[in-house]
């Protein structure tokens, strides 16, 4: 049992016989659940040394796009370590790897926390960005309780589903760090 597991896979492998030039394709697919990034697919060519495990520059390339998915370093290392092991089994096991295009699907579900929330502020923060309200003429103008300022008449002015005005400005650099309007604390997603 690893300490702190935020991951489960499994791999797949479909192989062709190739009449010409075998090709080696290693799609990640990523799961996370109740976020909008819940079906993430992306290809790599990958590369193997003569013992059938990933080369080294396969292996960085497989860690970083992990860690780009904001899985965290530690994970996406032992990820990239598992793939490798994968790899050199199913190489060893094949007839005539030479002559075999290798297609092989990681499927990894992510529960990590932290990353999910990363995600959700992300994309509600996005939302709010590119959703401006310019300010129609009114009599009274509202303040900003993020500037301490009047938004006033012409001014680019946004809100959250609770219905609270703020310069667009001010809440779309609010919601990058925050998850929850600053006046009533109700969540922004
Ligand atoms: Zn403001
Ligand atoms: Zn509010």
């Amino acid at each position: 049992m690893e300490p702190d597991q935020d991951y489960s896979l499994f791999f797949e492998t479909e192989t062709h016989h190739a009449t010409y030039g075998a090709t080696r394709m290693l799609t990640i697919n990523i799961h996370r659940f109740n976020t909008n990034e819940d079906n993430i697919s992306i290809p790599l060519e990958f590369a193997t040394t003569n013992v059938g495990s990933l080369t080294d520059s396969t292996f960085t390339v497989l860690q970083y796009t992990l860690i780009c998915q904001n899985i965290s370093t530690y994970s996406s290392l032992r990820i990239a370590e598992k793939t490798s092991t994968y790899v050199s089994e199913m190489v060893s096991s094949l007839n005539n790897y030479e002559q075999t295009n290798v297609h092989i699907i990681l499927h990894l579900t992510h529960f990590n926390p932290p990353s999910l929330y990363m995600m959700e502020i992300q994309t509600a923060a996005s939302v709010v960005e590119s959703d401006v309200t310019i300010q129609t003429t009114k009599d009274e103008y509202e303040e900003c309780t993020i500037c301490m300022d009047i938004i006033s008449e012409g001014q680019n002015m946004n809100s959250l589903q609770c219905g609270q005005i703020y310069h667009h400005e001010c809440i779309t650099n609010w919601v990058k760090i925050n998850d929850s309007c600053p006046l009533c604390r109700e969540t922004i997603f």
